[in-house]
């Protein structure tokens, strides 16, 4: 049973015979990231037992890694039994509070697939491929697993979130929330790929878990179908869109999804989104050295994206395992900048977390295989063109 689908549906029809209030005593309990029955201590003893035969088993964590002097933590989560069993990895970015930054943030990166069919080239999920779609309660577990770290930070001898992974009494934390601010759609998997349990974590997350649509972001390669539902739900959840070529012929093989959905398609999905939510979008660009870095690429990107009240995230290229590219010099992402902000549009430079425990954007893979899962069948090869010199 996974009570976090649709309206708790699944949960309701499994307390049907229980007291109205247990199904909020329940709910309350899995937001606070307690999802061992056991532990629900509200609960009759009898109900806690038959909650803990029947529910999915929580996520075991097997690994944590902590990098940028403990501002970032990335989780491997073992997720499923037998033939479901799967790796899949979550991260938590934490942002004391600045000068600049008012309210300090903790933000969980989820995954929504173990793998990604999609095969972006230059992604280490998606060179590894597809293994299987996770299921809501996979994802909203990410975010609940955070939040119990999160809660028990200060407990002594723990498995706290110390900053260098001592128990957390040991060492100062920084100023940072108890508690996840903001959730974002961006680890392994294309969250509009696996559509409705990636809408249901969102519902739920809004209306359980009590968190700001405004704090959600979901990223995606602009799979159009999917924006469209985003759309449908009528949250105010950013939408982020992966672009990363501003023509076809090159997006087609840094993004193989594109011959399915081209520029125009997803430019016009961007803009009824914006228009029916009231939220500016924004544009994932990843910098590539001599791909996709150059002035006229700048010119380009910058009319597309004329008038569209965009905001793009400029990312220098992560180090991937098998993927011989790298980012520009940082002389080269500055005059990319410069070419964005001449021509109108707001651009900024994102420097990664977590990269040197492979945290970072595009380097979650949890260790599989390369290519060792399915692909879109257009992806096969895009990256061997690109390699060889012949975008298109
Ligand atoms: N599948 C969705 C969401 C997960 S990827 C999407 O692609 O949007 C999150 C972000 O990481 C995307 O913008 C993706 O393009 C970017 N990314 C992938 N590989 C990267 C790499 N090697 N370096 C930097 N960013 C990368
Ligand atoms: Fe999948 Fe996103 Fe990676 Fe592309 S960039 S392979 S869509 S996770």
């Amino acid at each position: 049973m996974d009570p976090f689908t649709r309206s708790g549906a699944e949960l309701e029809t499994f307390l049907a015979g229980e007291p109205r209030y247990r199904i909020a005593q329940v709910r309350a309990w899995l937001a606070r990231g307690v999802d061992d029955p056991q532990a629900m201590t509200d609960l009759p003893v009898t109900l806690r037992a038959s909650l803990h035969e029947h529910l999915d088993p929580p996520p075991r964590v097997v690994r944590r890694s902590v990098a940028d002097d403990g501002l970032t933590h990335k989780v491997l989560l073992e997720m499923g039994a037998g033939e479901r069993r799967e790796a899949v990895e979550s991260v938590l970015m934490l942002y004391p509070r600045t000068a600049r930054r008012r309210s300090a943030r903790a933000t969980v990166c989820v995954s929504t697939q173990a793998g990604c069919a999609m095969g972006c080239p230059f992604c280490a999920t998606g060179q590894a491929g597809f293994r299987r779609q996770l299921t809501v309660g996979e994802i909203v577990r990410q975010v609940t697993v955070m939040q119990r770290l999160l809660a028990e930070r200060g407990a002594a001898g723990r498995d706290g979130l110390g900053p260098d992974g001592s128990p957390a009494s040991a060492t100062p934390w920084p100023d940072v929330p108890d508690h996840v601010t903001n959730v974002v759609f961006m680890g392994m998997g294309e969250p509009l790929a696996n559509l409705e349990p990636s809408l249901d974590a969102v519902r739920w997350l809004v209306g359980q878990f009590g968190l700001s649509a405004r704090s959600i972001t979901v990223s995606t390669i602009g799979l159009v179908p999917g924006i469209r539902r985003l759309e449908g739900l009528g949250l105010p959840v950013r939408l982020a869109i992966s672009l990363h070529a501003p023509n076809d012929a090159l997006r087609n093989d840094l993004v193989p999804a594109n011959r399915q959905f081209p520029l125009r398609e997803v430019m016009e999905s961007a803009s009824s989104y914006r228009r029916t939510i009231g939220r500016r979008v924004s544009f994932e660009y990843v910098l590539i050295d001599g791909l996709n870095d150059q002035p006229q690429h700048a010119r380009e990107l910058a009319a597309l994206l004329a008038r569209s009240d965009a905001h793009v995230n400029l990312i220098p290229m992560n180090p991937t395992p098998a993927v011989p590219w790298q980012a520009p010099d940082p002389a080269v992402q500055r005059r990319f900048t410069d070419v964005l902000h001449d021509n109108g549009v707001a651009a900024t430079i994102r420097h990664n977390r977590g990269t040197e425990i492979d945290a970072a954007c595009g380097q979650l893979y949890a260790n599989y295989r390369m290519g060792s899962g399915a692909r879109l069948p257009v992806a096969v090869g895009a990256a061997e063109r690109l390699t060889a010199g012949d975008p298109g």
